[in-house]
């Protein structure tokens, strides 16, 4: 059966996105089925993966407030391996036509449990925020994977984000797991990327993985073109460190 992982973390900017699209396209690289969810209205792991989002004819917002089947809005082998359930700004308006919807919590997991079982691992990109959406995601993951940025702040919102996920598998998702904690944008030349790792794994107890994400231009350049770090420049630290991490994602199964 796929495993389910959700990418979350409610700070904007902490490289969730980045997480999804190539974590998703390594595994995928790897021989791995595995389909990505877009779940933010940001949609940029659909663009980052190539997809021209404002043009397309249904999304995962059409899906979820019931205007189309799953079949409609999947993106199927956008890359060898990697299909896409895309976003756009639409979704945004789904928080609000949700009011008041029966179950609207396991809207998502209710689609995806017809499919699961096409692919080895399914990565929703969850928005920066604890909404419906963000709930959503969490009732259909088994895991949750969380980004954390090697800044200052580091560890702010991160106890609001465990005590989310506790209500969740006390209420909505008994089985939900911390997948773990990944640390990204790592710059090697500063103090201050250090003394956060070290810290966090001091007060966090939290399974942490040992790979590394490091602040890498190349990564930061690739959606702009549309492309998968791997594909874009496989040989760059950031191509090595999303190969590294979907290695240990693998072999946590
Ligand atoms: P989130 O989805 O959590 O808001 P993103 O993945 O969009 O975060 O990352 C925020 C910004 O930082 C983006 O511009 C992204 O390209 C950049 N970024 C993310 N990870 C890295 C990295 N390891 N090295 C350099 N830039 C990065
Ligand atoms: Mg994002």
């Amino acid at each position: 059966m796929g495993r389910i992982i959700a990418v979350a973390n409610q700070k904007g900017g902490v490289g969730k996105t980045t997480t999804a699209i190539n974590l998703s396209a390594c595994l995928a690289e790897k021989g791995k089925k595995v389909l990505t969810i877009d779940i933010d209205p940001q949609g940029n792991t659909s663009s980052g993966l190539g997809i021209k989002k404002d043009e397309l004819n249904y999304t995962i917002y059409d899906l979820i407030i019931g205007n189309c089947s799953i079949s409609d809005c999947l993106l199927v082998n956008i890359y060898e391996n990697l299909s896409l359930l895309p976003s756009n700004v639409n979704l945004a308006g789904a928080e609000i036509e949700l009011i008041g919807v029966e179950e609207r919590e396991f809207i998502l997991k209710k689609e995806i449990e017809q499919i699961r079982n096409n692919y080895d691992f399914i990565i929703i990109d969850c928005p920066p925020s604890l909404n419906t959406l963000t709930i959503n995601a969490m009732t259909t993951a088994d895991t949750i994977l969380v980004p954390i940025q090697c800044e200052y702040y580091a560890l702010e919102g991160l106890s609001q984000l465990i005590h989310t996920i506790n209500l969740v598998r006390q209420r909505l998702n008994p089985k939900l797991e911390i997948e773990g904690v990944v640390f990204t944008m790592f710059d090697a030349r500063t103090n201050l990327s250090l003394q956060v790792v070290e810290n966090v794994k001091e007060n966090l107890k939290q399974n942490i993985y040992k790979t590394i994400i490091p602040r890498n231009v190349r990564l930061a350049e690739a959606p702009s073109h549309g492309l998968p770090i791997n594909i874009y420049d496989p040989k760059s630290a950031g191509a090595e460190g999303y190969k590294d991490l979907a290695e240990e994602v693998i072999d946590k199964r």
